[in-house]
């Protein structure tokens, strides 16, 4: 059997760092897109360009943005991989409010883009994309599945339901292998520094060394289904290991409250959130989702993937980590 090859957008972010990991333990060639920062951008994946074991033909990264998708079909049709994911964009629900246009470009624009170069490639290619349990927004029922209609309640989410809603139409109009993992908030230590969990686990870690002394916090009464990034990384390879592309939930089905959170976080250093955590308007939007819940039943049955990180072991883990970045 020949290699398999992936083409990797988002490989820089958190969950690129955990799938690229996971593909090069399965023998695959990764090839990654990285845009132009001022500064490196790569931390996450640093380690693994290190490794002797990789070597640098099985992680090869290109430069490139999805605002120049020109250059991104050039480099597909140079690379001609088996496997796309696509996990590039801005990630962030709350600025997605004070970043509209890139928010929907990147989430949005983009992926008809990619799904548009694909249909051309002529050559077969299986294609992941990521969508976020933001598409339900505010679901009329709890928990959702991948029957659930879309009602977004955010940029972020209604960019995220048109690229979602273009995959199936590309899937059932023109044979296009485009899937949709529909993910849950997952987090790890590797989750970017302005989400709320990673705000807490940092917080309670430099709080425990005596190096911050409060937190300034939104909403603490939104709930969230959190699971841990890297079991999702390996439902989003479970998702196109199939012969027919469909959509798939991907979540634990628990929800928890950002105090739920806090009390894992703090408590798993012996400290009282209540005594550091203080509330700053700027951190509560415009509009919040609610009664976000996955049924992750037909990944369970079809992918044979289960989540088994929950909380208060997530936030505990994550706190860990960031206790040993401080002590390094
Ligand atoms: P992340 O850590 O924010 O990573 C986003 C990645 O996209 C980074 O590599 C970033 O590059 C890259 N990127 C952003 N804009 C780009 C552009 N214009 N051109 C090229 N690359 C660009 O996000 P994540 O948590 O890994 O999430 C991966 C995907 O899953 C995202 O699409 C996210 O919306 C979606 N998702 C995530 C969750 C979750 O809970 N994590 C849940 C549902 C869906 P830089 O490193 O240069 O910034
Ligand atoms: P999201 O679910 O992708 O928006 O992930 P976040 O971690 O950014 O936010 C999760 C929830 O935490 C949302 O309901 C936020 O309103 C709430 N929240 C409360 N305080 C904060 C905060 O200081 N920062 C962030 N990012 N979210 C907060």
């Amino acid at each position: 059997m020949s290699t398999p090859v992936a083409f990797i957008t988002g490989i820089t972010g958190q969950d690129g760092s955990y799938l690229t990991e996971l593909l090069l333990q399965k023998g695959y060639v990764v090839h990654g897109l990285v845009r132009r920062a001022s500064m490196f951008n790569r931390s996450r994946i640093d380690h693994l360009r290190a490794d002797a074991t990789v070597g640098a033909e099985r992680l090869v990264l290109h430069y490139g943005d999805l605002n120049d998708l020109t250059s991104v079909r050039r480099l597909l049709r140079k690379i001609l991989p088996t496997e796309i994911y696509h996990l590039a964009g801005q990630s962030h629900v709350g600025l997605s409010f004070e970043i509209p246009e890139v928010t929907c470009g990147e989430n949005g624009m983009a992926v008809l883009g990619l799904l548009e170069i694909i249909r051309d490639l002529g050559h077969p290619v299986r294609f992941y994309h990521a969508a976020s349990s933001e598409i339900f927004g505010r679901p009329a029922q709890a928990p959702q599945d991948e029957q659930t209609p879309f009602n977004p309640v955010n940029p972020y989410g209604a960019a995220k339901a048109f690229a979602t809603q273009l995959c199936r139409i590309y899937r059932d109009s023109y044979g296009v292998y485009a899937c949709s993992g529909i993910a849950y908030n997952h987090e790890s230590p590797r989750r970017g520094e302005n989400f709320v969990t990673r705000k807490i686990s940092r917080a309670a870690a430099r709080i425990k060394r005596g190096e911050q002394r409060e937190l300034a916090l939104g909403n603490l009464d939104a709930r969230r289904d959190w699971g841990y990034a890297p079991e999702y990384a390996e439902a989003m390879w479970r998702v196109l290991q199939r012969d027919q592309p469909d959509d798939f939930i991907v979540a634990t089905g628990e929800t928890h409250s950002i105090e739920d959170f806090l009390s894992a976080a703090f408590g798993s250093v012996e400290l009282d959130w209540r005594k550091h955590v203080t509330f700053e308007s700027r951190f509560v939007r415009p509009a919040e989702a609610w009664n976000l819940s996955g049924n992750p039943a037909k990944a369970k049955k079809l992918l044979g993937w289960e989540p088994a990180t929950r909380l208060p072991r997530l936030a505990e883990l994550m706190v860990r980590a960031d206790l040993a970045s401080l002590s390094d």
